[in-house]
């Protein structure tokens, strides 16, 4: 057996950190995949990369080094270019992670046509193979440090994003993202001639709770009003707090009668839910707002709002706690539990 196939993962190697990862505070050294086809001189990387402290991981054939760099997400990728015959290895390296994420990629070359050609494929630095270990490490380091720190402008980055499209209070999706979600899926319903549905959620009395319990109490029942709202609908659907005590959930590929058994399934939840600790139980109704397109009345995303928001106003002013459906809806099909106001009332109510 290949005595350097051994030397994966660190097991025969002591816990010693880098400079680089020392330097930036690191708790887990940083992997290194060698992708060297040449087992005695793949050890004697390893061993090197070991004796700075990095993590080597090994590869020997252009498809393991595919591999291992998709399955175990090494944090560079030392490549000799005699493991990219076709010229393609670089690139597909390159293009296995996001477009925003950074792979270091620093190949060993025999010449400097190789080394042009492997830069210009997208190579961060081509050195000579036999490079004196010092300097290779040196350069390691030194992409490893750009590295670290485009992870931790990334991650930064990406926690900016999903808090400007999060709702504090509930976690849910914010009325920013639903505003750019809606005109999105109404797109694709148009596009595809699929339904698309909405569902407008507003507390009844809510303010009421502001006033006996306290405005602790009253975030508590929204809190608990969007566990209700997550539980009640399917994974791609999209939950949101519209604002205040107001929801508003997208349902995707979802015509009118899918919609009111969505809408009655939440109404139902809020009948059956109790909020707050144990000691102060509360009861808290909601009115609901259902509208679906395709319809003619509706041609453009805040039609489909508008729509809804009636629907809601019409359920609140027939006295609360039931769904309500755009005036031009048609009856439906079959009986609904929940009591319904609106185009379909006649059928229902
Ligand atoms: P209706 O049945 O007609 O909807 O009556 P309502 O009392 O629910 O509606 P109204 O619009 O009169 O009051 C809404 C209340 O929601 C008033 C506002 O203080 C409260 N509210 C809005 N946002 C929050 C919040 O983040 N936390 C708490 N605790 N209350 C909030
Ligand atoms: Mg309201
Ligand atoms: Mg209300």
């Amino acid at each position: 057996m290949e005595t350097s196939s051994l030397r994966t993962a660190g097991s025969c190697y002591g816990p010693r950190l880098s400079k680089v990862d020392r330097g930036l505070g690191m708790k887990t050294r940083a992997k290194v995949l060698v992708a060297e086809g040449c087992p005695s001189t793949r050890s004697r990387l390893c061993d090197a990369l070991c004796g700075a402290g990095l993590l080597p991981l090994q590869a020997g054939e252009a498809s393991e080094v595919l591999r291992r760099a998709r399955e175990e997400a090494p944090d560079l990728v030392l490549l000799d270019l005699g493991l990219d015959a076709g010229g393609d290895l670089v690139r597909v390296l390159k293009a296995s992670r996001d477009a925003d994420e950074f792979l270091p990629l620093v190949c060993l070359s025999r010449g400097s046509d190789e080394r042009l050609g492997a830069l210009r494929r997208g190579a961060d630095e081509c050195l000579e193979r036999g490079v004196d270990d010092e300097l290779l490490i040196a350069r390691l380091e030194s992409l490893l440090r750009i590295k670290r720190s485009h992870d931790r402008l990334l991650a930064r980055e990406r926690e900016l994003e999903r808090l400007s499209v999060t709702d504090p209070l509930t976690g849910l999706y914010n009325r920013r993202l639903f505003e750019e979600r809606l005109r999105e899926e109404f797109v694709r319903s148009q596009r595809f001639g699929d339904p698309l549905s909405l569902i407008m959620v507003d507390l009844d009395h809510f303010k009421r709770v502001n006033d006996r319990h306290g405005h602790l109490a009253g975030d508590e029942v929204l809190r608990g009003a969007a566990a209700i709202l997550r539980n009640c609908v399917r994974e791609i659907d999209i939950v949101t707090r519209y604002g205040g005590e107001e929801f508003a959930v997208i349902l995707p590929r979802t015509c009118l009668p899918g919609c009111l058994a969505v809408a009655e399934r939440i109404w139902r939840a809020f009948g059956e839910a109790r909020f707050g600790a144990a000691d102060c139980r509360l009861r808290v109704s909601a009115s609901l707002g259902a509208a679906s397109v395709p319809a003619k009345e509706v041609r453009i995303p805040s039609d489909l709002v508008d729509a809804a928001d009636r629907a809601l106003y019409q359920a609140k002013r027939s006295g609360r706690d039931r769904i309500g459906l755009p005036d031009w809806s048609r009856p439906l099909p079959r009986q609904q539990a929940a009591p319904v106001a609106g185009g379909a009332r006649g059928v229902f109510g």
